[in-house]
């Protein structure tokens, strides 16, 4: 290993920072949204419509010297106790001990029990940054000050951030923040890694999303869906092909025709615009077929959500 002496190469990684930061809060708050620009790329999907992140989604941004590996959590379910939602708050729970970093997100000047479950699981031997985002939707700032003076009461904040993840500047801002929590160590990951998930994995992220964006607030977040069949051929015509097969799961025969909609309208859709983003996220040709299931209660069964890959 080190038997280069006083040469410079050996120092190369020499004054690089890197570690790993939590981004939590309660469902809808906008922890996607800021992970997504975070990395600079859409990896994890975002909707209006509340506990579409299941999966823990690990993020990687690499800036100057810096290397930031973000893990987006699911939103810590309160309201009902099934064997899913126990899964995701062991994810939540198991994620928020192991960090350099957590950044607790809320909406700016408001504070639910929701967002106090959520801060209870927070340790104090992690550093802890108050991240309080759409602060555009914040018309009086000045409310915000005995605000933020009971939320320093509720928890030793280390940092106060109150910002906008939809603004580049808030983002870049941002960096500089979490930087300084950030241990001098080598990185981890290569300076242009964006995700440690695969593409299989973001396929059916990406299909979940449309899914969701498409049927609006009518399909329960219990819906899920699995890749069945993910192959990659190549094509002397397009340079990469991938074939891609997707299944909905359904709870119950009327969101089945919900997904599928009036003649197969709907699918079709969520469909073709997956498929569109897929081809652009991993720069092929993409076939994609899709199929919907029902599955009755399988959000109540432990065997089947573990199937379905959740831990
Ligand atoms: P998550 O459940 O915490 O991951 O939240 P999402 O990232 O899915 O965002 C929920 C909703 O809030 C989406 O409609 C986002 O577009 C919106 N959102 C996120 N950040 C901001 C922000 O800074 N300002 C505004 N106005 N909306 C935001
Ligand atoms: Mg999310």
């Amino acid at each position: 290993m080190s038997d280069t002496g006083t040469g410079t190469g050996s120092n190369a990684t020499a004054g690089r920072h890197c570690g790993l930061i939590a981004i939590v809060g309660k469902p809808n708050v906008g922890k996607s949204t800021l992970l997504n620009a975070l990395v600079g790329q859409k990896i994890s999907i975002t909707s209006r419509k509340a506990q579409t992140t299941r999966h823990r989604i690990t993020g990687i941004r690499t800036v100057g010297d810096t290397q930031f590996v973000f893990v987006d959590t699911p939103g810590f379910q309160t309201r009902h106790s099934t064997a899913l939602n126990r899964s995701l708050n062991k994810a939540v729970s198991g994620v928020v001990g192991d960090v350099d970093l957590v950044l607790f997100v809320v909406e700016a000047g408001t504070f639910t029990l929701a967002d106090a479950k959520v801060l209870a699981l927070l340790r104090p031997n992690v550093p802890a940054i108050l991240l309080a985002n759409k602060l555009d939707q914040v018309h009086r700032r000045e409310e915000l000050a005995p605000w933020l003076r009971e939320m320093q009461e509720r928890h030793a904040f280390a940092e106060f951030v109150p910002m906008s993840a939809k603004n580049p500047k808030d983002i870049e801002r941002l960096f500089a923040v979490c930087r300084k929590y950030l241990p001098e160590q080598p990185w981890w990951y290569g300076e242009d890694e964006l995700t440690d998930r695969s593409e299989k994995f973001l396929a059916g992220e990406i299909v979940r999303e449309k899914l969701f964006r498409l049927t609006g607030e009518e399909l329960p977040y219990t819906s899920t869906v699995v890749v069945d069949q993910f192959e990659e051929e190549p094509s002397p015509k397009h340079g990469r092909f991938v074939k891609i097969a997707a299944t909905v799961v359904v709870e119950r025969d009327s969101h089945k025709a919900m997904v599928i909609g009036d003649g197969g309208e709907r699918l079709k859709r969520i469909g073709t615009e997956a498929r569109q983003e897929l081809e652009k996220l991993f720069g092929a040709k993409v076939f994609l077929q899709l199929w919907v299931k029902v599955r009755g209660g399988w959000a109540d069964d432990e065997a089947r959500v573990r199937s379905f890959g959740y831990e």
